[in-house]
């Protein structure tokens, strides 16, 4: 693919939040139905793994996660590039290093990588040296390094973001029931007839 062709002139409203790549992943509809149900009281769909996974990034979010000055927490960033914004957990500005926190790491998915990925493609367009990116896994206190991503990475990322931006939520999709029941927006999909495990 060559590059001018993937660069998008994206107005910021337009810009795809970093944290939904991994949802679009798991299933493309459940973006069409956090759009719809944003609005609405979150307590309807939220269950106990993302609340858990949202009590993890509170620290982050509150800035108490760390002491250290040469420590930047919670920062927003975004890329024209990709057509992407978000926030980032820590980037220890001494060691170059970005880490983005998690509860509990039992396998990392590729849509996780995906957005590290993005938040390292956002630090570098905004002029921020990075040599290191790793998650950090709370529950067990351990450090997961990854690797830099590298060009095909980083088109691998690109074709992501385009299927995300040509998503047609009257379009067919496979449904695939294992994750319907852990999906938090079950309950209201229109896809499906099953309930998922939280209810
Ligand atoms: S319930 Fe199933 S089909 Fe519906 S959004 Fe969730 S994973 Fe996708």
């Amino acid at each position: 693919m060559h590059k001018q062709n993937l660069i998008w002139k994206i107005k910021l409203e337009d810009l795809i939040l970093i944290s939904t790549l991994n949802d679009f992943i798991f299933c493309p509809y459940s973006i069409y139905l956090h759009n719809v149900y944003a609005e609405t009281d979150e307590d309807i769909y939220h269950a106990v793994p993302q609340t858990k996974g949202q009590a993890a990034h509170k620290g982050i979010d509150g800035k108490t996660s760390s002491t250290k000055k040469s420590d930047l927490l919670s920062l927003p960033v975004s890329s024209e590039e990709l057509g992407v914004m978000g926030k980032i957990d820590i980037y220890r500005l001494t060691e170059r290093w970005l880490i983005e926190r998690k509860y509990q790491l039992k396998q990392i998915f590729r849509g996780q990588i995906y957005q590290l990925w993005a938040q390292y493609f956002c630090l570098c367009e905004m002029g921020y040296e990075v040599e290191r990116i790793s998650f950090y896994e709370i529950s067990t206190n351990r450090m997961i390094p990854v690797d830099i991503p590298n060009n095909h990475n980083k088109s691998e990322l690109y074709d992501l973001i385009r299927q995300f931006r040509q998503f047609n939520p009257n379009e067919a999709i496979t449904v695939n029931p294992n994750k319907c029941a852990h999906c938090i927006y079950c309950s209201l999909c229109d896809k499906t007839q099953s309930d998922n495990v939280y209810t």
